[in-house]
């Protein structure tokens, strides 16, 4: 058996999705040098933080997080541009299985009934295949003993009046956009919601708005990655 995983390796190296060179047998997805330098952002436990004040006066939230810092022109950038646009779902799992051992350490973010990944919109789910925001959120499901609850917080399809507002409406109904199909799986629960990257904090406002709807339900956020210039 391990004369068999040592030839394939001869003929199918994997490569480290951080810098690119040949990862040794022990490794996954990232090779050790990658492993360690993860810009991780480490802002779990501090209420307050940079990623919570996005949403003060636009969402109730218990408490928002983030695994990496993203600088133009980082490894967490080209993580991301991986999981994104090359078809490596995988990293997407990995990365998550990291983020959620950090999140077990923390005391504010280690325990969740359920976690949620943000939709995709069904033609960007077509073309890429996969969810990258439910393949983080099966790797932090795995490392918190949690699970994933899929195709209950889902993206309307119907957005052809979307289209026509200008951008500013579109803004405006950034809620309509989302819609949940079984609030009584969802009520009395302490959710984590995942997206990949937050930015301007509107698809999270969005989902937020059709979640707190659901009696007893507690928000939580954390995406992989948060901008920073
Ligand atoms: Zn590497």
């Amino acid at each position: 058996m391990g004369y068999l995983a040592d030839f394939s390796y001869l003929f199918f190296p994997s490569y480290c999705a951080g810098c690119g060179y040949a990862l040794y047998k022990n490794e996954n997805t990232l090779c050790l040098k990658c492993l360690i330098a993860l810009p991780r952002a480490g802002i779990h436990d501090f209420p307050g933080n940079k990623l919570e004040k996005i949403f003060w006066g636009r969402a109730h939230l218990e408490s928002v997080s983030a695994f990496l810092y993203m600088p133009r022109h980082g490894m967490a950038h080209r993580l991301m541009h991986e999981l994104k646009y090359r078809n490596n779902p995988e990293l997407g799992v990995h990365l998550g299985k990291l983020f959620g051992l950090e999140l077990s350490d923390s005391v504010r973010m280690n325990s969740f009934d359920a976690i949620i990944p943000v939709p995709l919109h069904p033609k960007k789910f077509q073309k890429r295949g996969y969810n990258q925001s439910a393949c983080i959120a099966q790797g932090i499901a795995e490392s918190l003993g949690s699970i994933v609850i899929l195709d209950n917080l889902c993206r309307r399809t119907d957005t052809a009046t979307q289209t026509k507002k200008s951008r500013y409406q579109r803004w405006e109904n950034v809620s309509d956009i989302f819609a949940v199909e079984r609030p009584e799986e969802l009520a009395g629960k302490r959710l984590l919601l995942i997206d990949d990257v937050i930015t301007t904090g509107s698809t999270i406002e969005g989902c937020a708005e059709v979640l707190k709807n659901i009696p007893g339900v507690i928000l939580s956020v954390a995406a992989l990655a948060i901008p920073v210039h």
